[in-house]
């Protein structure tokens, strides 16, 4: 039986380029940036070049990137950072109904501290409303944080037009840009973008590393406190290797992006299309055109999303019902609930998310298995044959 993996949005496996490239950085190079020697003068040689890389894959200047462990770290930094550095200008946080469960975290921890947090809603597409977003501004919002797409549905945010918003009332803009990068060309300095996450996993680089990217003039208190490494807004010795890591992925991600988006949009296309088609009582969750070309995301009435996917599971195919972050809880996706689902819609969800080892026969035998899994799970639900007669 093959082995097929439609679920790179909760992990993708590293590049074997970006292994053989980091793996001198283990035991030959393996000084420390902060040692004046030679071997420390080699480690900082491939630090400050990764910063360089990593900076121009975004268009931002290098002094604009700080290295963290992986995109909470950064998501920590950016915000709760940002909130504490600026809370004598104001206590308002604006984030939207579907961030992801990190940043709605944070807004529970900060609202602890004595913020407030309004979020945005979102229609039925998972679409962040300007206007709405415009209304929850007030003379205390210091910062609006709303990703550039969603982890779980795919839907692209504008942006663009938020950064504009954000920028023309003074307010800082935050992006988690986990979900989106290397399947959209990411531009802080044109989408106005002040503060953003990346995560290296998500170029197809190792885990346990990432960015946050600090604009010049906006400053963030450290939340990790030590050696001063990286301008003392988070200290540790730096994982060489790892950041080596996420440089060549984004080398290979800037390189190879745009054919390898067209190839997920393909094979996108085809599953929503043929499974819209031959599945009864089948619907898309997320915007029909502005999605990430990765994610294709599904409901069926009348069944469970855990039973599809440990039908899936029996077959060697790996998918997911939503975030892998919260899978493990019973509780219906926040995303789907947030587009307007009842708790029995969203639980009946499908994720199939693409990557960069997919080839078209995962997909013919995906396609192949839906309709068959799906029917097999409605003769057993007594909803469904209830509602169909
Ligand atoms: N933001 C989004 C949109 C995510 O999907 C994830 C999880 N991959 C994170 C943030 C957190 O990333 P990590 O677990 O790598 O810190």
């Amino acid at each position: 039986m093959k082995e097929i993996y439609l679920d790179y949005q909760s992990a993708k496996p590293v590049d074997s380029r970006v292994i053989e490239g980091m793996t001198k950085y283990f035991h030959e190079l393996f000084g420390n940036p902060s040692s004046l020697h030679h071997v420390g003068d080699v480690a900082t040689e491939a630090l400050e070049a990764s910063r360089k890389k990593i900076a121009n894959f975004i268009n931002a200047d290098e002094d604009e990137i700080i290295f963290t462990s992986g995109a909470t770290e950064a998501i920590n930094l950016g915000i709760i950072g940002y909130a504490l550095r600026n809370k004598n200008k104001g206590n308002h946080i604006i984030i939207s109904e579907i961030e992801h469960i990190s940043i709605h975290n944070i807004a529970k921890y900060l609202e602890r501290e004595g913020f407030s947090v309004s979020k945005v809603p979102v229609d039925q597409y998972g679409k962040v409303n300007l206007q709405k977003l415009e209304r929850r501004i007030t003379d205390q919002t210091i910062l609006i944080s709303i990703g550039i797409a969603s982890n779980e549905i795919g839907t692209i945010q504008p942006i663009h037009e938020i950064g504009e918003l954000a920028a023309e009332k003074g307010i800082a803009f935050h992006t988690d840009a986990v979900a989106g990068e290397g399947l959209v060309p990411i531009d802080v300095r044109k989408d106005n973008i002040n503060l953003m996450a990346l995560s290296s996993n998500d170029l197809y680089g190792p885990r346990g590393v990432g960015v946050m990217y600090m604009q010049k003039k906006f400053r963030v208190n450290p939340i990790i406190i030590g050696g001063g490494q990286e301008r003392g807004l988070r200290s540790g010795s730096e994982d060489i290797p790892g950041i080596v890591g996420m440089r060549i992925a984004a080398e290979i991600m800037q390189k190879e992006m745009d054919t390898e988006v067209k190839r997920f949009q393909r094979y996108r296309d085809r599953m929503i299309k043929q499974i819209l088609e031959e599945v009864p009582d089948s619907h898309l969750n997320g915007h029909p055109t502005d999605r990430l070309a990765s994610n294709a995301h599904f409901r069926f009435d009348g069944i469970e999303g855990e039973s599809i996917l440990l039908s899936f599971k029996d077959l060697g195919i790996s998918v997911s019902t939503g975030s892998a972050c919260t899978s493990k809880t019973l509780e219906p996706s926040h995303t789907l609930i947030a587009t307007g689902l009842l708790h029995e819609e969203a639980h009946g969800s499908l994720q199939l998310t693409t990557g960069r080892f997919n080839v078209d026969d995962d997909i013919d035998i995906v396609l192949e298995a839906v309709p068959k899994v799906v029917s097999r799970l409605r003769e057993l639900s007594p909803i469904y044959k209830t509602r169909n007669g």
